[in-house]
């Protein structure tokens, strides 16, 4: 039965919300603890998700050391109450007033940012490097949501989500699973809306990390030929292979460049760089075709040197790359509804909520070669439920 409360905030009790919920919050530089925390109540446009599974970005890791990218109410997120997390899926608990999109008890993947809908990029689409990013509190509050980044995020029961950034997700496909498409969607962003790649151009991907991997996934479901992947480690590359890529190469032992010219002729149409680092950037200018295009998917924290001149003298374009715009998110999750190819590939370990600390530890440290970590919700909720 749905009730409606006061502020027009639809509830049922199919899906009961209970006060408080445990959620974990950042106090200083890398201390996390689990708390209790008011439920959050949805607005115009929002609906509040009950988390049931939360994946673990390299992202997430920089935000809990560093504070950025994070901007919470006006500065670094530290000692602010401040839940991370921005890779989730859930079960919707609650519609905000006027909200006919969604259902309660509709499962949902989301994307992160939610743009403020009033600015230049917002209204081109270009919600990820929205101009108002993290403003969405005080007198200059401009509605700009990136949860996890700006707004609290992931790493609890419930939050908050504007209808823009959910996906439904098909009944026979996991939680774990589900996590994976914002990923996916980061990368057919950078491959379609950035570098406009279209059928039987060759794409090259450099770093078998989540989003190269599904880089590798994306552009051969696009038809992109051939589909090279870089790296240096074996087990990466094989699920590289296993993931759509028609041939690896390991940068250990091959002259990465020399190879990719052989394989493409004159050099690879689109680059993908996922690892940022002098030696590839250098090599992704240099396997580019004349006119090519790279894309530069890495966020390196110091400045890097590379071959500008043979850059502007080959027409390369270079595209910097934020988020998963132009509902590139909905794209990756209709390939994966389809079954095109098989995120769970990435997907190596899972934890249960309480055991964040250990969860993100496999991450950052890599253990047993730990490429996307999941954190299930599941029994949290259970055991809400048997406390009741
Ligand atoms: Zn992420
Ligand atoms: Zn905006």
């Amino acid at each position: 039965m749905a009730r409606e409360s006061a502020n027009g905030v639809s509830y049922s009790d199919k899906m009961p919300v209970p006060e408080t919920m445990k959620a974990w919050v950042l106090g200083d530089p890398e201390e996390l603890s689990l708390v209790d925390k008011e439920v959050p109540v949805p607005g115009k446009a929002e609906a509040l998700v009950r988390i049931d599974a939360v994946a673990i970005c390299a992202t997430d890791l920089e935000i809990i050391s560093y504070g950025t990218p994070a901007i919470f109410e006006g500065g670094p997120p530290f000692n602010k109450n401040f839940t991370p997390g921005h890779e989730y899926m859930g079960t919707i608990a609650a519609l905000g007033p006027g909200v006919d999109e969604f259902e309660i008890g509709d499962r949902v993947t989301v994307e992160i940012h939610a743009g403020c809908g009033q600015c230049k990029r917002c209204r081109m689409g270009m919600y990820t490097s929205c101009h108002n990013y993290g403003l969405n509190y005080g007198e200059m509050n401009k509605g700009h949501r990136a949860n996890g980044f700006t707004t609290n995020g992931g790493f609890a029961e419930y939050a908050i989500n504007n209808i823009n950034t959910m996906i439904k997700v098909p009944d026979d496909m996991s939680d774990a699973e589900a996590t994976l498409v914002v990923t996916a969607g980061t990368s057919m962003y950078g491959l379609t809306e950035l570098g406009g790649l279209v059928a039987g151009e060759s794409v090259v991907v450099i770093g078998p990390g989540p989003i190269g991997l599904l880089a590798v996934a994306v552009a051969k479901s696009l038809g992109a030929s051939p589909v090279v992947l870089v790296g240096t480690r074996e087990n990466r590359n094989k699920i590289g292979l296993e993931l759509g890529a028609d041939v690896v190469i390991d940068a250990r032992n091959e002259d990465v460049v020399a190879r990719v010219k052989e394989l493409t002729g004159k050099g690879a149409d689109y680059v993908v760089d996922c690892a940022g680092t002098e030696a590839t950037v250098n090599q992704s200018v240099h396997m580019t075709n004349r006119g090519g295009k790279v894309c530069l998917a890495a966020f390196p924290k110091k400045p890097v040197e590379f071959d500008l001149g043979y850059l502007a003298v080959n027409n390369i374009y270079l595209y910097g790359i934020r988020g998963e715009g132009k509902s590139a998110t909905h794209r990756a999750m209709a390939f994966m509804a389809e079954k095109r190819f098989d995120a769970t590939k990435v997907h190596t370990h899972t934890f249960p909520m309480h055991d964040l600390p250990d969860a993100l530890r496999h991450a950052r440290e890599r253990i047993d070669d730990a490429i996307k970590v999941v954190v299930s919700m599941r029994d949290s909720h259970a055991g809400a439920a048997a406390a009741e």
